[in-house]
């Protein structure tokens, strides 16, 4: 079975060298294990800073180990009483065609209730962390003008939806590309959206929001975070939840140069991670779960078929080429 493993760790960005197709035998499953036969699989930005040696709050990537990150998969052999063979589930073993997963590390997902890809965006991780940046960390208030990069993404088209969905004033996005840009004013309902690539952030984002933010979902840092925080109204609020501008970055990258503002404008900015707060998932589902069927909220997904291509699919994440979440079939 195939299963894709890390070869060396990149330096700056990743290559495809950076990675093995390798054929490894089917991996038997032990007591209270199933064996997941892997249908598709998530990459995530974050899977970058796994790939250096590093410490942070989820270990590194092993060299020579297959990598990891969000799956859902059907089970085929059993080995515990809470699941049965046929059932589809949702693991975090992806990167490999048959994973062996613990019972306490899988949930049964219902494929009638959703497409198996929704699972690991608008109603997985990502859509968690635009529910939890938005309401809990950012503290959102109906009438508040927001703005999100990112905002094309599997986060930040969440993110900018249910802000304009619970009664925002003004939703601004920024994304890297015309295509998306039109679509996120066109399809999701953006109030105005801007290509960060044509001109200085602060100056398009002032154009965007004349009357200033009062909240900024954080998914890119850099020019966009120093930018955010000369937009921002008195007592604005920060999400800080990436920094995918920088995760390439071979050098520490130089901060905001307008952090007194935070003083005169009595600012305040908060960083997060999504799986400190699962507590919120069942409220999650619930909010979020009836907007999706109803599609009220509209989500997109770029998918590229097969496991020999996930480190394409990464590498073109990483570069934009994913609109919505990006997925990879196995
Ligand atoms: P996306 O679907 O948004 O994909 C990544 C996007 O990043 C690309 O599509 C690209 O879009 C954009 N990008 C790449 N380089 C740059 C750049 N230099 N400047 C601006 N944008 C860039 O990914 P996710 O929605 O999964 O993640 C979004 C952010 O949220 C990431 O920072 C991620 O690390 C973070 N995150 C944090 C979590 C947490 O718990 N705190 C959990 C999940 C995600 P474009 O074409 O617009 O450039």
């Amino acid at each position: 079975a195939l299963e894709v493993r890390l070869a060396s760790r990149p330096n700056g960005w990743p290559t495809r060298e950076n990675f093995d197709l390798v054929e490894a035998p089917v991996p038997e499953p032990g007591d209270g294990q199933i064996l997941v036969r892997n249908k598709v699989m998530s990459v995530d930005p974050a899977m970058r800073g796994r790939m250096n040696n590093a410490k942070s709050y989820v270990p590194p990537f092993e060299i020579d180990k297959p990598l990891s990150g969000g799956a859902v998969g059907e089970v085929v052999v059993s080995n515990s009483r809470h699941f049965s063979a046929g059932q589809t589930v949702l693991h975090q073993l992806g990167w490999r065609e048959y994973a062996t997963v613990g019972e306490s590390h899988a949930v049964a997902v219902a494929e009638e209730n959703a497409p198996l890809g929704a699972y690991l965006g608008v109603l997985g991780m990502p859509g968690l962390t635009a529910y939890v940046g938005l309401f809990d960390i950012a503290s959102f208030q109906q009438g508040d003008t927001v703005f999100v990069s990112g905002a094309a993404g599997a986060v930040g088209s969440v993110v900018g939806q249910l802000a304009k969905l619970h009664g925002a004033t003004r939703v601004i996005g920024s994304a890297g590309s015309p295509e998306k840009v039109r679509s996120l004013t066109e399809d999701l309902g953006f109030d105005a959206a801007f290509n960060y690539k044509d001109a200085p952030v602060a100056e398009q984002l002032k154009t965007a929001a004349p009357d200033g933010i009062d909240v900024y979902f954080d998914n890119v840092g850099g020019d966009h975070l120093e930018a955010a925080i000369g937009s921002l109204n008195e007592f604005g609020r920060i999400a800080a939840c990436g920094a995918v501008s920088q995760y390439n970055a071979t050098e520490p990258q130089p901060g905001p140069r307008n952090m007194f503002q935070f003083v005169t404008k009595r600012l305040s900015m908060r960083g997060f991670i999504v799986i400190d707060h699962a507590d919120r998932r069942d409220r999650f589902f619930s909010d979020v779960g009836p907007l999706v069927r109803d599609g009220k909220l509209r989500y997109e997904e770029t998918t590229v078929e097969g496991l020999r291509n996930a480190p394409d699919a990464f590498l073109g994440m990483l570069r934009g080429e994913n609109t919505g979440k990006m997925l990879v079939t196995v």
